[in-house]
């Protein structure tokens, strides 16, 4: 005979129960998933160290789904958790115990590509690499280009502000977007900038891009697509000390050039790659930088000629440049494929602990927590060290006036006071109290 079930497993199942039978009228039988082996795949995004299975996932077609979903959501008083494609790093998609997960992935059309006035409308669950390939015909491409772009949507791109290697001489995805249309969490129509370069009233396209799924469920978005450059080239130069490396960033812009693409990769990472891509890297330097140029054949080798110089001046120690398109993405691919991953636990609270003094250091030197991933669950502490309570508060209100029951993607982005104070309690970096000059409580 099969034991009791407890009564919290009861209320989670009663529960379910009801939030299927509201969304059931509104969805296609198979758009609506409940059953646990159908909603496992659902359970965690890029920062897999972090599980929950949701109560429903539903996989709306159109429009009216996601309006009369999240209408029906509300209506219960359920927590709603947008999702793209699930690549992200931060936990932004990580499912609610007790909330309804709305896969976007049915939303994957591409609606017009206007090459006169150089956009494309698609909808949000169109990966962010299909848009250039759809571009690619009238010689233009969509800039940005996380790491991910082979599967990411640009949904998931809006909600997080996702960056690339482009994005140091092209801007993020809010430098690429001009108009976002989606659903609040009552399931009304709303629209955030507009087709031309500026917007009636209040200009909120920078308030939802980079929500992180809190303020509104995107459906449809309108880029900017920009002229594929005649010409790329990629400078591969290593260097015996890793500050060294930093330093010739800090020169190269210091010189008046803005390279198509400017990172660095660490010798431990240098070697961990080049087993899997062969490019050719030297497996010598404590530190490799990958400094693109593009543009025409002779505006790229002008500022090719000038980063050399650069990079000779700054200590490189190896140069080489890539001599055709093949070789130039066989440098990015290392750089593209290092991803990190353990699934020890104590490696893994080790890395946490690291990860947020990074994120502190960032913060003294003036820098930010999110650096493109957002901040998900994963940031949560760290921004409660970024940000006083007072600018939390703020974060709250902008919150409450989009979801005033706080049912978009609940739990994330923004620390809860308490959650503040028993962090600052509890955080000692490096054997000191850190930021002894904040307020604390
Ligand atoms: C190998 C790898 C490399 C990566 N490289 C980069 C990189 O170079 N730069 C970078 O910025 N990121 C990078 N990422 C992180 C990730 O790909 C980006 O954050 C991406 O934008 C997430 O898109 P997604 O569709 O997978 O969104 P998801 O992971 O599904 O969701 C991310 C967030 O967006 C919200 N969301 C998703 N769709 C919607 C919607 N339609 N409406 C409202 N909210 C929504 C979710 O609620 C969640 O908060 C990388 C990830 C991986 C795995």
């Amino acid at each position: 005979m099969n034991a009791p079930l407890p009564a919290a497993a009861l209320d989670r199942a009663a529960r379910q129960r009801e939030i299927v039978a509201a969304l059931a009228p509104v969805v296609p039988a198979h758009a609506l998933l409940w059953q646990a082996e159908d909603t496992v795949p659902y359970e965690c995004d890029g920062l897999t160290a972090y599980r929950q299975q949701p109560l429903v996932v539903v996989l709306p077609e159109t429009e009216g789904q996601v309006a009369a979903v999240l209408k029906a959501c509300h209506a219960l008083m359920v927590p709603v958790v947008a999702r793209g494609a699930g690549t992200g790093l931060s936990g932004g998609a990580l499912p609610h115990a007790l909330g309804v997960t709305l896969s976007l992935a049915k939303f994957n059309k591409i609606l017009k590509v206007d090459a006169t006035s150089r956009t494309a409308t698609v909808q949000c669950g169109v990966r962010n690499l299909a848009i250039s390939e759809a571009a690619a015909p009238h010689g233009l491409y969509y800039a940005p280009d996380p790491s991910s772009q082979i599967a990411c949507t640009i949904g998931g791109n809006v909600a997080e502000n996702s960056g690339g290697v482009h994005c140091l001489k092209y801007g993020l995805t809010l430098h690429n977007v001009l108009r976002v249309r989606g659903f609040t969490v009552e399931g009304e129509a709303v629209e955030f900038g507009s087709l031309a370069l500026d917007t009636p009233g209040l200009d909120l396209l920078p308030v939802v891009v980079g929500s992180e799924g809190m303020l509104a469920v995107t459906t449809e978005v309108t880029v900017k697509l920009v002229p594929k450059p005649q010409l790329a080239r990629c400078i591969m130069a290593s260097f015996d000390d890793i500050r060294k490396a930093g330093d010739a960033v800090a020169a190269v812009i210091a010189a008046g050039i803005i390279p198509a693409g400017l990172e660095m990769m660490d010798k431990p990472m240098t070697a961990a790659v080049e087993d899997f891509v062969h490019a050719g890297y030297d497996l010598d330097a404590e530190a490799i930088l990958l400094c693109e140029s593009d543009g025409t054949p002779e505006e790229v080798a002008e500022e090719i000629g000038r980063m050399l110089d650069v990079l000779a001046g700054a200590g490189a120690t190896r140069m080489e440049v890539s001599k055709d398109e093949a070789q130039r993405l066989k440098f990015w691919s290392g750089r593209k494929n290092a991803f990190p991953a353990t699934n020890d636990p104590d490696q893994l609270h080790r890395c946490e602990l690291f990860g947020a003094d990074i994120l502190e250091t960032s913060v003294r030197l003036g820098g930010t927590v999110t650096g493109e991933h957002g901040v998900g669950v994963e940031k949560l502490n760290s921004m409660c060290v970024q940000f006083t309570p007072g600018e939390r508060e703020q974060m709250f209100a902008l919150k409450a006036a989009f979801d005033p029951a706080g049912l978009l993607n609940p739990g994330k982005v923004i620390p809860t006071l308490q959650r503040c104070a028993e962090y600052g309690r509890m955080h000692v970096s490096k054997g000191l109290l850190p930021f002894p000059g904040l307020e604390r409580f």
